[in-house]
């Protein structure tokens, strides 16, 4: 059932029909191996952390602003937490450097930016938000996205900023296991963990969807995931924005967020339906692994994941910000929905 506030107003015998959405925002902080062996103090920071970006976002939303405005607020927040493998917390490639990817797409005029490889973007996910709204292409990369975002006076920092502890030290791991074995063969190593995205419904009834990462621990030859590629791990239209994460190479081959979506708006499929077969289905019958984050324009949520938990978060008409790590955590599915409600006035 449609959660529309429907508002009839009726003046000198003529209606005027005023429809206003109830706003959703969801999040995730990346799929992988989360072991319950987190110190206390560092879950409590990352719960806190992903409250504060969906009280952040959402008040963007209740302030009538557009569902765009809540994707970059709430994944900035993120980007700037080093708890998250994007921004500040970035994953470092094989060589010891920060490569990250990020994207947004605005489902109602399909409009979308992209920027990848880029090494000093202190938020990559406002550079991709420049591309789309002030440049005529879609996605950039490398040093020309870096000479872009200097033009769009967005923050560019020393790439020491980048540097944190516990990344060095996965990446050290990751070399020793990459000594040892084929690369990739064990994906347990939890290179890909970490990915911040975003999807909102605004109250014009407009979606939207944000992806940012430093991608893969370990990752080489200037490997781009899914993050940044439109359709793969980012994707928004009408009726339905995605954000995905985990093993890009399988998202980038399933075109997994375009998928689901095609799903829900040419074949009418329920959200949860759409993107369960694409992430519980068809990623692990390829051997890939991961999860994404989903929403309808009737503000239906769907956060599927085929690992053991992926931090995800959603915000909607109790205004109250609910987190979940574990994948025995409550099934979020919809806990954001008013129900329906009609009234009429006059
Ligand atoms: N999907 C990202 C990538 O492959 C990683 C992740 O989601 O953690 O670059």
């Amino acid at each position: 059932m449609s959660h529309r506030l429907f508002v009839a107003l009726a003046s000198l015998g003529m209606a005027t029909i005023t429809y206003a959405t109830t706003p959703v925002l969801v999040i995730h902080g990346g799929s992988g191996v989360i072991k319950r062996d987190m110190t206390p103090a560092k879950e409590k920071a990352v719960r806190a952390a992903m409250s504060k970006a969906l009280l952040d976002g959402y008040a963007q939303l209740k302030a009538g602003k557009p569902a765009l405005d809540a994707v970059t607020t709430a994944l900035t927040v993120l980007e700037d937490d080093a708890d998250f493998n994007a921004g500040k917390g970035s994953v470092f490639t094989h060589d010891g450097k920060t490569d990250m990817d990020a994207a947004i797409m605005d489902g109602d005029s399909l409009r979308a930016g992209s920027v990848a490889g880029v090494h000093r973007v202190k938020n990559p996910i406002l550079l991709a938000r420049a591309v789309m709204e002030h440049s005529s292409h879609v996605m950039l990369s490398g040093d020309g996205a870096e000479a872009f975002a200097k033009e769009q006076g967005i923050a560019l920092v020393d790439p020491s900023y980048f540097h944190t502890d516990q990344r060095w030290q996965q990446l050290q791991k990751a070399l020793k296991e990459d000594a040892a074995k084929q690369p990739h063969a064990d994906v347990a190593t939890a290179k890909h963990f970490g990915t911040v995205g975003a999807v909102a419904l605004d109250s014009e009834g407009h979606l939207a969807a944000g992806t940012s990462t430093g991608g893969m621990t370990d990752k080489r030859w200037g490997r781009i995931g899914d993050s940044p590629i439109i359709g793969a791990g980012t994707y928004a239209n009408a009726q339905c924005a995605v954000s995905g994460t985990g093993w890009g190479e399988f998202y980038i081959r399933t075109v997994a967020a375009h998928e689901i979506c095609m799903k829900v708006s040419m074949l009418n499929e329920p959200i949860q339906r759409a993107a369960a077969e694409v992430i519980n289905q068809e990623i692990p019958s390829m051997g890939g692994n991961g999860g994404a984050i989903a929403l309808d324009s009737d503000g239906n949520i769907a956060m599927p994941f085929n690992t053991d938990g992926m931090y995800r978060g959603w915000i909607g008409a109790d205004g109250v910000p609910h987190v979940a790590i574990y994948d025995d955590e409550p099934d979020p599915s919809n806990h954001a929905q008013p129900p329906a409600e009609a009234s009429s006035a006059d």
